[in-house]
């Protein structure tokens, strides 16, 4: 028997202490859940999930909702529940999302003591109008305290997430945003165009007509990053992401490439050789059920067939600076490949295929069309 040998753990954790109006991921408030119950029930899910599997993390990323929203106390459980159960001696980047305002110093360093040594810090924004259009509970100085305490704690790995393209947010605002990143010196940055996902209240504002998509905006907004920080020393090494000289994330690297990853938490997804599941995406029933059952439903597993697998690595892949490699695509796809570099959309280099500058805003349409 085969035993596949998993190198990537995503944890999810939940929990927000309000809801942001953009967003899509699973997610709620802590409402009268209890965070032991639900450690206990991560943990378990840990030891039952790995059985049969040969575990040996290179990468470790807890996700969310706000991983950093637990108490120092349920923390401190968690950390050392996973130190107990899981070999952590190959660990090379071990993240935690964190937002402004939900750590201090002493949660800041349990974390660091326990091995996690990358945060990615949920800013958005540096203005204030903009944080209160997106939902957010931070205010700009809060993140600047938040930055400077993960530093004083000794994180040399820190990324900042932002947001471009929000409504009423104009290019100077952005570019300002950018500024304060490259002063902080961050090592990281991911720079997310907005998204009008469904079920959010920004779709419905969207239908409504009170917010609307501007593509020209868009690529105007996307390229002023790509200028402000590759002119800052950032590599622009996947279209939302920036790193400066090996600050990569590994963890994120490793979905690109199309490694197995086994996902731990509700609402959390695995990938192993060719299957695909979910966990199911309800906290209360998550926790009940692993301490009735011992297991968790899934709510969704499909088999993936090979061409799927390739179609997700094509998607993926070209939003990389490597670009695809040529014998990943299709042959039949010729056609479409020559139409889309006749239109400045994408080269080829070196046997693999890339997005021009061009292609870059475009990169998930320009993949459907290679995709065939
Ligand atoms: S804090 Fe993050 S996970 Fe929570 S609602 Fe806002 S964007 Fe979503």
């Amino acid at each position: 028997m085969v035993t596949n040998r998993v190198e990537h753990l995503y944890f999810h954790i939940p929990f927000c202490a309000q809801i942001c109006p953009y967003c899509a991921f699973y997610k709620h408030t802590p409402g009268k859940l209890a965070n032991a119950a639900f450690v206990e029930a991560l943990l378990d899910e840990v030891e039952v999930s790995t059985k049969g599997l040969e575990i040996m993390p290179k990468t470790l990323y807890f996700g969310g909702g706000t991983p950093t929203l637990l108490s120092r106390k349920h923390l401190g459980r968690l950390l050392e529940g996973l130190h107990k159960r899981l070999d952590l001696s190959a660990v090379e980047e071990w993240t935690f999302e964190a937002n402004p305002a939900t750590f201090n110093y002493d949660k800041a360093s349990l974390l660091r003591d326990h091995g996690v040594n990358r945060i990615s810090l949920g800013v958005q924004s540096w203005h204030p109008e903009t944080l209160r259009l997106l939902g957010r509970e931070h205010s700009p100085e809060e993140a600047r305290e938040a930055f400077s305490i993960l530093r004083e704690v000794g994180f040399d790995q820190l990324n900042i997430d932002l947001m471009f393209s929000v409504p009423d947010q104009s290019l100077a605002q952005w570019e300002a945003d950018l500024d304060q990143v490259i002063a902080l010196q961050a090592e990281h940055v991911s720079a997310y165009n907005l998204t009008y996902e469904e079920d959010t209240d920004f779709f419905k504002q969207l239908q409504a007509g009170r917010f609307r998509e501007d593509s020209d905006e868009d690529a105007l907004q996307f390229h002023a990053a790509i200028a402000k920080l590759e002119s800052s020393g950032y590599r622009h090494y996947e279209i939302s992401n920036y790193a400066r000289p090996g600050a990569e994330s590994k963890h994120n690297q490793a979905y690109w490439a199309g490694r197995d990853y086994l996902g731990i938490g509700p609402g959390a997804v695995s990938t192993i050789g060719s299957e695909r599941w979910k966990n199911v995406a309800d906290t209360a029933a998550y926790v009940r059920q692993m301490r009735e059952d011992g297991w968790a439903e899934k709510d969704e597993c499909e088999r993936l067939t090979r061409d799927q697998k390739r179609m997700e690595l094509i998607a993926l892949q070209l939003r990389t600076a490597g670009g695809v490699p040529l014998d990943v695509i299709d042959m039949n796809g010729e056609v479409d490949r020559q139409m889309l570099i006749n239109e400045g959309m994408i080269k080829e280099r070196e046997g693999r295929v890339l997005l021009t500058e061009k292609g870059k805003p475009l990169a998930d349409t320009v993949a459907l069309e290679l995709i065939g």
